[in-house]
């Protein structure tokens, strides 16, 4: 019989905490891909510049997994995290959407809050496991991304309900 998916085995919470960070790391690299184009995308200046900023804290997110890797004594590895891919796919649907530039702010926001929680769960998960293994750096640098992604959530919420909302309620 053919094989379609190849089975992951986990033996222990190391084989487990290191199959989250290559997930996590496929999911930045895509996302590092991915915010430039939403930043091109929005209308509202804040908007844009949030997308920037976070797009530079996202990088910064890679880096601190490569430094997890090494910790780990592994080298860094990417697997394919589809969840990610799938709700980039939505940021793009709301790239290219047409109508209303405050509309298609608000829709920009809605796709990239998906994100945001997506990562604030995997984050949180892979800290805490870091955290039982006693890896106690992992589990600081995880730690630090887990905030700035909670961080970014919340600017998010700010500039829809401020702004946002409003434009497209207008519009
Ligand atoms: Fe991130
Ligand atoms: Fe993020």
């Amino acid at each position: 019989m053919i094989k379609l998916f190849t089975s992951t085995t986990f033996n222990s919470l190391d084989d487990l905490l290191l199959e989250q960070i290559q997930d996590l790391y496929d999911a930045e690299k895509r996302l590092i891909d991915a915010l430039p184009k939403m930043a091109d995308a929005s209308h509202s200046p804040q908007l844009q510049s949030a997308f920037r900023e976070h797009l530079r804290q996202t990088e910064g997110h890679a880096r601190r997994l490569e430094q997890i890797f090494q910790q780990l004594g592994k080298q860094p590895e990417r697997e394919t995290c589809e969840a990610m891919k799938g709700l980039i796919e939505e940021g793009e649907e709301m790239v290219h959407a047409e109508g209303d530039p405050n509309v298609k702010d608000a829709a920009l926001i809605a796709a990239a809050q998906r994100v945001e929680h997506y990562e604030i769960a995997g984050y949180g998960s892979a800290r805490t496991f870091a955290e039982r293994l006693g890896q106690r750096q992992a589990a600081q640098l995880l730690e630090q991304t887990l905030n700035e992604e909670k961080e970014t959530d919340k600017k998010l919420t700010q500039i829809a309900e401020q702004s946002v909302n409003l434009k497209a309620q207008r519009a």
